[in-house]
Order: C-alpha cells, then structure tokens, then sequence
C-alpha cells in the first residue's frame, strides 16, 4: 500500500541512488500533501528548521507508474541539493533557471526516467487525473 511509511522508505532509497554524498544538514520528513493538478510535490523549509517534502495524494493510486514518484521525490531533493528550502548553500539566484534540476538529474543517470516522465504527463496524466478526481468526488457523495 502506498501510504507514508512506503512513501519514507522510497525516499530513502531515491536519496541513496541520487544523492548519496550530500550530507542532510536538517531531517527531512516525506509525506503524501494535497490533491494537487498542476503539481507533484514540494519543498519547504519549516520553521523548526526541518525540509518537508510532500507529494500528490493522487499518486497513491496505482494508476500512476511508481517511476512518477521516484522522479517527483528526484526533483525536489535536487532543489534540496542546491540549496533551496535546506540549510544549504544556496547555488543558484532561482530553482529552475536553465533547467538545472533536470541537467543535473541526467547528469546522476535519471535521464531515461525524465523522458518516462515526460512522455507520461503528456498523453497519460490528465486523462487519469480526470478520472481519479471523478471517482474521489463520487466517492465522498456515498460517503459523506
Ligand atoms: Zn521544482
């Protein structure tokens, strides 16, 4: 089952084959966040000084290829990696100037998951979202 438990120990492997030199200067906690539709997950930085990362709760379901979710949790720790939302010395003025998250995760060989990636929100991911987010609404009728 996708819940936070699963989700806490994809992440420690992500970091591990992604970034295992960088040192975690703060704890940084992974959980499932909202329902989003324009966004897989997030970084921030919290005020106990914690780095929290959230992902789309639709990407619990199983619907969604679990690749989706390696490269989601890829994406924010490079964010993590170069300084932003983390105790780190920040790298770069902005997150995504020149698309440095994604030369820098094909430089760490997730470049084969990237093309996935994009090839799945392009003709996949809306369709699914469109009826993941159907069937949550209908759902909550009969529940409520
Ligand atoms: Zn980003």
């Amino acid at each position: 089952m996708r819940d936070n438990n699963w989700l806490e120990s994809t992440f420690e492997t992500i970091y591990e084959k992604l970034i295992p030199e960088i040192e975690r200067e703060n704890e940084i906690t992974i959980r499932f966040g909202k329902f989003w539709k324009n966004k897989f997950g997030q970084i921030s930085l919290q005020k106990d000084g914690s780095s929290q990362i959230l992902i789309n709760s639709f990407f619990r379901n199983k619907e969604i290829p679990e690749y989706i979710i390696h490269t989601t949790i890829a994406h924010e720790l490079i964010h993590y990696m170069h300084g932003f939302q983390s105790p780190r010395e920040q790298q770069f003025r902005y997150p995504h100037q020149g698309n440095i998250v994604n030369k820098e995760l094909k430089k760490r060989g997730f470049g084969q998951l990237l093309e996935l990636e994009k090839n799945w929100v392009r003709t996949i991911w809306w369709p699914t979202h469109k009826s993941l987010s159907s069937q949550r609404k209908s759902h909550m009728i009969f529940t409520d």
